[in-house]
């Protein structure tokens, strides 16, 4: 996760999955570009330059809205995230580290690793499954849509850089602030290659 919110043209943050952020380069070149107007700052994070300075924008909205194409990409964590970080054999619930990638069809049997494959298992119940093929998941898998994600993510905690970012969230869980993102930045950051400098 960067420094900086992208918030849509509607005050929403443009993805959940996985959260808009840009770091402060990509920031203030949106800005610079007048793609975005800012709407929060960091008090103690500063760009400067030989003639210019600039408190880091922390959340930034794009004028002009962006349509989701609702896809997501497969990986370990979203697939983890479509099953709610329950293990589809036993239904109980883990941290994230203490599951794993579960080939329904094994992939000695041809079984790919896809979204209709692949769902998420305690080690127990993986090594279970090994031995007795015939273990089926409680539900068949398939591709989650962005919005079904979003949902589940908004539904777990998350952790920020910064207590601004949490009234434009709209999140259904806690919302963490670790400032250490901020605070190792905090020096002032010098750079004469920046366009408007
Ligand atoms: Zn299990």
């Amino acid at each position: 996760m960067h420094g900086t919110l992208v918030l849509n043209a509607d005050a929403q943050p443009v993805s959940i999955v996985p959260l808009s952020t840009v770091d402060w380069h990509d920031a203030v070149r949106i800005i610079y570009l007048g793609r975005a107007v800012v709407m929060e700052e960091y008090d103690l994070w500063v760009v400067r330059s030989p003639s210019v300075q600039m408190r880091m924008p922390s959340v930034i909205m794009l004028k002009e809205y962006q349509q989701h194409n609702g896809k997501v990409e497969f990986s370990r964590y979203n697939v983890i995230l479509r099953d709610n970080y329950t293990c589809q054999y036993c239904k109980n619930k883990f941290p994230f580290k203490e599951l794993t990638f579960d080939h329904v069809k094994p992939r000695r049997d041809g079984g790919k690793t896809e979204w209709d494959n692949i769902v998420a298992a305690c080690y127990p119940c993986n090594q279970k499954k090994a031995h007795y093929a015939k273990m089926k998941p409680k539900k068949a898998p398939k591709q989650p849509s962005y919005w079904e994600l979003a949902e589940v993510r908004k539904r777990r905690p998350i952790t920020v850089p910064n207590a601004f970012w949490e009234q434009y969230l709209g999140w259904k869980s806690e919302v963490l602030i670790d400032e250490s993102v901020v605070l190792k930045n905090s020096v002032e950051v010098l750079d004469e290659n920046l366009p408007f400098f």
